[in-house]
């Protein structure tokens, strides 16, 4: 599932294809997932955000549309001003006044859904979402509070209540770093303010790297290049490779149904 640097890639490369376009028509075949795009017709494109994994298009009129990308959702860009061909599971289609936009989703878990601006109440993985770990609302201090209650750290990380857009990939990074086993609670002080620097250190790295493509290959930037974070993991995917830190394999279990790759030397309970 693309992360926050995988989407947050995802908006800087579409971010100057995007703003100030007027849109012309969108053009899919399945209403109930992606909902309301009628309303975008006609509108300007006013900016390009993001929210954890989450996109969202600001357009004017006082409309907001809501893109997750969930398990493969991505978008292509044009190489020049059309579309020489479809891109494989192209869902829909943005078409601007000078250019066309495709989303594609070979799973079709994604969803898009245009509302009036702001109005995410009913949508709960976004109005309950924690701080973005980039910005400066990521303060250490409710984080510690917030570290200190959990009963296993990496699902409490993958609830996006704590910090926002950390996902299964960046979780084991980041408990790599901290040095701190995936199902440690109730952490210390000290614990959460290197875990907390950890996220940022590692969010930080994936964002510059373009994000990271796995060996299934779902997740590309939308020119079609690859991302490259996959090169620095050194916990997630490397089962059975020495840990970086000390030698000993990295092991994979299932935590909370998610693999979860971590060093038992150094992350130790
Ligand atoms: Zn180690």
């Amino acid at each position: 599932m693309p992360e926050l640097p995988e989407v947050e890639t995802t908006r800087r490369m579409l971010e100057p294809r995007l703003l100030g376009k007027i849109v012309r028509d969108v053009v899919h075949s399945d209403d109930s997932r992606y909902r309301n795009t009628v309303a975008m017709l006609g509108k300007q494109i006013l900016k390009l955000e993001r929210r954890g994994k989450y996109l969202i298009l600001r357009l004017d009129d006082g409309l907001d549309v809501i893109v997750h990308l969930k398990m493969t959702g991505g978008f292509r860009l044009p190489t020049e001003t059309h579309f020489l061909e479809v891109p494989r599971f192209e869902r829909l289609r943005l078409v601007l006044h000078d250019s066309e936009v495709s989303y594609v989703d070979s799973r079709r878990f994604g969803f898009w859904e245009v509302l009036p601006t702001n109005q995410w109440a009913h949508i709960k993985a976004l109005s309950e979402m924690g701080p973005e770990p980039l910005e400066a609302g990521f303060l250490l201090k409710p984080f510690q509070v917030a570290m200190a209650k959990v009963s296993k750290v990496k699902p409490a990380l993958l609830s996006q209540k704590p910090v926002a857009g950390v996902g299964n990939i960046y979780a084991d990074e980041s408990l790599w770093l901290a040095k701190i086993h995936p199902e440690a609670k109730q952490l210390s002080a000290v614990a959460a303010k290197r875990l907390h620097s950890a996220i940022i250190e590692v969010m930080g790295k994936a964002v510059a790297a373009g994000g990271s493509t796995l060996s299934d290959n779902s997740y590309q930037q939308p020119d079609g290049a690859t991302g490259y974070f996959q090169f620095e993991h050194q916990a997630y995917d490397r089962a059975g490779m020495p840990c970086s830190r000390c030698g000993a394999p990295i092991e994979k279990y299932f935590l909370a149904g998610r693999g979860t790759h971590f060093c038992p030397d150094c992350q130790k309970r």
